[in-house]
């Protein structure tokens, strides 16, 4: 990928020349259950290419469960998904042109920042030279070019999480997925790192499905918020739309109340 590729287009949302991949998400009917335990109860929702959607609401809602279907990490009962213009519902999570930051924690603690960054681009069978291209310019995005030698336990929590971050824009997806990437770290440094997350996006233009539990996360974050209650959506709109149009009073009071 040449630099221009990850400037922004002057105009649009979408990064110059269309080097990076693009992509809406549909979900129709989507269903997930465990056993005879319905968790996910045929959840209708289209994300925008560019977007940055967040799933929020109560604890075992099924936001981690959606994303996972997204990102084909967990079979869909029912319904389909589909990425760009592909229904991916039976397709490998590999091949579906997503990535998922995970919790910092998840890093090789043996591997160095560049071997973790490359891991999973070489696992695809990516040659040596494109998975060290792919890394310097992810390093160079997340301010960890001097860092590329040291191992996890060298680094700071916020610089963990960039090299998580850093996993997954070397695999140059079309969409990225992130699952409370910030709870683990402390309330200063999840404010410094939703900024950057939020950078971010607006550097990459990519589209981007973010869950967390954290009612500010979500209103500062969000293009679009979805609210999950036990598997089902009970809104989705823009945050302001939300915040002074709830449709009911679960919605009012789960993005109205201060946290
Ligand atoms: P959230 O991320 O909103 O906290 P989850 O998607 O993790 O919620 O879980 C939604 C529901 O599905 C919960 O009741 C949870 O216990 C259940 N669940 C999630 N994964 C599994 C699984 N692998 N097997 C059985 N039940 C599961
Ligand atoms: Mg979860």
């Amino acid at each position: 990928i040449s630099k221009s590729g990850w400037d922004r287009a002057p105009s649009g949302h979408r990064p110059v020349a269309g080097e990076l991949p693009l992509a809406d998400v549909q979900l129709r009917d989507l269903k997930k259950s465990f056993g005879s335990v319905d968790v996910i109860h045929g959840v209708d929702l289209s994300i925008e290419s560019g977007e940055f959607a967040v799933f929020v609401g109560p604890s075992g809602c099924g936001k981690s469960t959606l994303l996972r279907l997204v990102a084909g990490l967990e079979e869909a009962s029912g319904g389909t998904v589909a990425i760009g213009s592909e229904d991916v519902t039976r397709v490998e999570p590999a091949d579906r042109g997503v990535a998922m930051v995970f919790q910092s924690y998840a890093l090789y603690p043996h591997m160095t920042v560049e071997e973790n960054m490359g891991f999973g681009l070489k696992m695809t069978g990516a040659n040596p030279e494109m998975v060290r291209e792919r890394v310097h310019k992810a390093a160079e995005i997340l301010h960890l070019e001097q860092l590329l030698q040291r191992k996890p336990k060298q680094l700071s929590g916020g610089q963990r999480q960039r090299v998580a971050i850093g996993r997954a824009i070397v695999r140059e997806p079309k969409v990225f997925l992130f699952d409370e990437p910030l709870s683990n770290l402390d309330a200063e440094l999840r404010v410094k790192m939703r900024l950057e997350i939020a950078k971010l996006h607006n550097d990459l233009g990519a589209t981007m499905i973010y869950v967390t539990h954290d009612q500010v996360e979500a209103m500062t974050l969000a293009d679009k918020i979805v609210v999950l209650r036990a598997g089902r959506i009970e809104q989705a709109g823009a945050p302001l739309d939300l915040y002074s149009d709830p449709d009911n009073l679960f919605v009012a009071g789960f993005i109205g109340s201060p946290k």
